[in-house]
């Protein structure tokens, strides 16, 4: 931005998906293999950031020693490539050369090291022999690695001393971690949807996002003022005080709403005719759990564990087991659903998960890498039922496909569970043990596998990926993205009839549960227990206290009949409109 520009406001149209505005300056994240600032360090400070390169070069050297084993096991041909990235990495000319560098230079080594590599990528950029164009890939490969790390190391420590809005080509889950989530006020990223997981977050910590403001980390710097409205999906730079004013206005009429809500956000959701709904809610971070109960939530549906994971990947049994136990002893007298970890898909562990997958939300998640990696998964089960004698906590397992992965999974849960109660620990006989159902084989299997739970619960976010195979973060199959699908409607249906046949609860706690518009339906198809964003569940529990749910059935009926996915939202959506009004003012 140039100096003429500092007062003149701009807007961008983006997409929103997590309502809410903040007023702040930004803090630009760039893509990690952007170039990093070269910032001036004193010759105090050499020591620490050479020590914080050798690290990533050495987290590195493990990452790539990782997939190459794996390669090996496999047989694979490929696994020279990763010799001749190891070489690369520890290249004593280029050792040497960042060390002098940064020595007399006084230039942070990021910068340093970024600028070495690149000056060895244009050596070899754009040559036609195969060979030296296959190096070329080696080092951008290597380089990238390396800069990922220190990226990373970096951002555990806070970069901002102020509250910020972050600004961001992407945020994975493992970025959104590390930084500090008491100074962000709000996330404008270039890319992502309403279902990537940086959304999901944002709306569990009630903060604006907004997505797919292309291009935005190159117009903004950090420090620059902005306005984020997640409700229409604006960034504002330099927001004018005529629009500040504006926004002002607002916001005392939608807090003024919102209070009207909060009102009765204690007292249960029973529809006009004793259909009792119970809204619970969704959560990532132990840090939540006060937001929770004030939310008026019942109990947590999901509780997300990979993110304390990602966290801490090395963290022992005992820090889990008091990290949970925080949890349940917060949330008591309520229960807190913990969802085994999920790694994969979008949140990837590089110590769990190994070498990148060509196609990570078919590949290794979920389930598969508990049941693959014993270790973790065992720590995490006796973590878990360790924290279960200290209040209500369920257990549930994600991506099953099938009833033997959850028989796999309960055979070493019971397994954990006696080798701590011949530890002298008297584990509660009533935890309740459920499976997610996110895959359509599973939703097809759903009377099998209720044979082998207490609960049910849909993970519609996948479900509807998997049914309709549109990528749940892919911008450009977004609109093929269709809670309303028929066909994902009546995987719904099927498991909510396995449930009721078995006797047990069947919850969703996919995002499609906190959509006012689809409220009436969910109800109409029998659902009796929704898990959202904390900050839906006044909302939620208000609609349902509208409606009645004998109509619910009767426009569940009618829908189950249709076959436009746009005509079955408008349908759910002329009900919810009808009834309740106010929550679409
Ligand atoms: C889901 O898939 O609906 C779900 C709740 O899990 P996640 O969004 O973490 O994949
Ligand atoms: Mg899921």
């Amino acid at each position: 931005m140039n100096l003429a520009d500092k007062s003149t406001e701009k807007i961008w149209q983006g997409t929103a998906v997590s309502s809410g505005v903040a007023h702040a300056v930004v803090h630009v994240l760039k893509d990690h293999f952007d170039e990093p600032d070269e910032v001036p360090i004193s010759a105090d400070e050499v020591e620490s950031d050479l020590a914080r390169w050798h690290a990533a070069l050495e987290v590195t050297r493990v990452e790539i020693e990782a997939v190459q084993q794996i390669m090996d096991e496999q047989g694979s041909s490929e696994a020279d490539i990763f010799e001749a990235h190891l070489l690369i990495l520890h290249d004593n000319s280029i050792l040497k050369q960042v060390e002098k560098t940064v020595r007399e230079k006084l230039i942070c080594v990021d910068a340093v090291y970024y600028r070495l590599m690149c000056k060895h990528m244009d050596a070899l950029r754009g040559l036609a022999d195969s060979y030296l164009r296959e190096r070329f890939l080696d080092i951008k490969d290597v380089t990238h690695r390396v800069m990922r790390h220190l990226r990373g190391e970096m951002l555990q420590h806070p970069m901002f001393d102020d509250q910020v809005i972050i600004i961001a080509h992407d945020l994975t889950p493992s970025d959104t971690v590390q930084l500090d989530r008491s100074k962000v006020l709000g996330f404008a990223l270039e890319t992502g949807s309403a279902n990537s997981h940086a959304a999901i977050i944002a709306r569990s910590l009630a903060l604006p996002a907004v997505v797919r403001l292309h291009n935005i980390c190159d117009e903004l710097h950090s420090g620059d003022p902005v306005l984020l409205d997640g409700d229409e999906g604006l960034l504002i730079l330099n927001p004018s005080p005529a629009t500040l004013a504006k926004y002002r206005s607002r916001e005392e009429q939608s807090d003024a709403r919102e209070d009207a809500l909060q009102i009765t956000r204690h007292e249960p959701a029973i529809t006009s005719d004793g259909f009792k709904v119970d809204v619970c809610a969704n959560a990532e971070f132990i840090e939540e759990m006060d937001a929770i109960r004030d939310s008026g939530a019942e109990q947590v549906g999901l509780f997300r564990t990979e993110f304390l994971h990602l966290e801490d990947p090395d963290g022992s049994e005992d820090w889990l087991a008091e990290c949970y136990t925080k949890a349940v002893k917060a949330m008591a007298p309520g229960e807190i659903i913990f969802r085994t970890l999920d790694i994969g898909g979008d949140k990837v562990d590089p110590h769990a998960s190994g070498e990148p997958e060509p196609n990570p939300f078919l590949g290794w998640r979920g389930i598969r890498v508990s049941l693959g990696r014993q270790d973790l998964f065992r720590k995490q089960l006796r973590a878990l039922l360790r924290a279960a004698c200290h209040g209500r906590a369920g257990i549930m397992f994600p991506m099953v496909c099938g009833v033997e992965e959850v028989r796999a999974a309960r055979a070493l849960l019971d397994q954990c569970a006696s080798e701590l109660m011949a530890e002298g620990l008297k584990i509660p006989e009533d935890i309740q043990i459920g499976a997610m159902i996110e895959i359509p084989s599973a939703a097809m299997s759903a009377d099998l596998i209720a044979a082998e739970v207490d609960f049910l619960s849909l993970g519609t976010n996948d479900l509807i990926q998997y049914t309709l195979a549109v990528d749940r973060l892919n911008e450009r199959v977004a609109d093929l993205y269709q809670p309303t699908h028929i066909a994902v409607l009546r995987l719904i249906q099927m498991t909510v009839a396995a449930g009721k046949k078995a006797g047990i609860r069947v919850c969703i706690c996919g995002e499609m549960a906190a959509d006012i518009e689809l409220t009436p339906l969910l109800v109409g198809l029998g659902l009796s227990e929704l898990s959202v964003a904390s900050s839906q569940v006044a909302r939620i529990k208000h609609a349902v206290r509208k409606l009645n749910a004998a109509e619910c059935s009767r426009l569940a009926v009618e829908i189950m009949q249709m076959s436009s996915a746009p005509e079955i939202l408008a349908k759910s959506r002329s009900m919810a409109e009808a009834i309740y009004p106010e929550l679409f003012a």
